[in-house]
């Protein structure tokens, strides 16, 4: 179908009780792997790219190269900015073409924050972009000391979130509840009350960072509660390399690279799959 804004996509899900995947990419491969899934399973699909990954494919070419891999595709997909470090970065990306950004201020103050979202906003809106914040430090998993309890994150408090909103006008946000990037050391917790305050509070569509390896059980709970659009990563990440390392051992000598590649483009697309089925985005297009 086309590209649209995560406003436009979000809203739909909100309503229809699924989320919208979100999937971040760094080559040509990875990105046919999600929109396979995806067109495959009906289901809508955001293509996320954070500012190391747009500086390793050029955002005017991965822009280019999604728009051409959707033209025939009957799904809606957004062109997401993930993690944008700045006013200047989210600029830079609005100009590549991308439908949605991500203002990440959650290590300012909240004033700060605040105020950098606004400006934010305000030029992208003008554009006709929509935009995702984030309130709450999602930290690294993987950086995490064991045993202690929400040691990975800051968590994000409600009054804050509401003020975060009324004030920045934010499209949607991420809000730190007990998730984190990466690889979790130990089962997360979400903290289902922290989520339903925010939603209470706030009302726009929430968006859950650091999907991979949260339970099943889980996510379809936070989608019920609000959430509307969940981030994945490492997981693809994870399937593509094991998958290679695995391809390698068993073809010692063999320099056909597609041959040794394409295991790991199929994996992604199976794992892309499994992670729709499990936001309860499949057949909503
Ligand atoms: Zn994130």
């Amino acid at each position: 179908m086309s590209i649209v804004t995560n406003k436009e996509l979000l809203t739909r899900a909100k309503a229809g009780h699924y989320a919208v995947p979100a999937f971040n990419t760094n080559n040509l491969e990875y990105t046919q792997a999600i929109l396979r899934a995806a067109d495959e399973l009906n289901s809508p699909v955001i293509i996320e790219a954070a500012k190391s990954e747009i500086d390793y494919m050029d955002g005017h070419v991965f822009v280019a190269m999604v728009k051409a891999m959707t033209e025939k595709l009957s799904i809606p997909v957004g062109i997401h900015l993930d993690h944008g470090p700045s006013y200047e970065e989210v600029i830079r990306c609005i100009n590549y073409g991308f439908k949605s950004v991500m203002y990440d201020g959650s290590s300012f103050p909240l004033e700060k924050n605040i105020a950098v979202t606004k400006e934010v906003v305000a030029a992208a809106h003008a554009a006709g972009i929509s935009v995702e914040g984030e309130i709450g430090v999602i930290g690294q998993a993987a950086d995490s000391p064991e045993g202690k309890k929400n040691d990975m994150i800051g968590l994000a408090d409600p009054a804050e979130c509401e003020r975060y909103v009324k004030e920045s006008g934010v499209d949607c946000f991420a809000a730190a509840i007990g998730n984190a990037h990466g690889i979790y050391t130990r089962k997360p917790e979400l903290r289902f009350d922290l989520l339903a305050e925010i939603e209470k509070r706030t009302g726009v569509p929430l968006v859950l960072h650091g999907g991979t390896g949260i339970p099943e059980d889980d996510l379809r709970k936070a989608i019920t509660m609000g959430v509307s659009k969940i981030n994945f990563s490492t997981v693809m990440r994870k399937g593509c390399i094991e998958t290679l390392v695995e391809t390698l051992n068993k073809n010692p000598g063999d320099w056909d690279l597609m041959k040794m590649l394409n295991p790991s483009w199929n994996k992604m697309k199976e794992i892309a799959k499994q992670h729709i089925v499990m936001c309860m985005s499949d057949h909503k297009v």
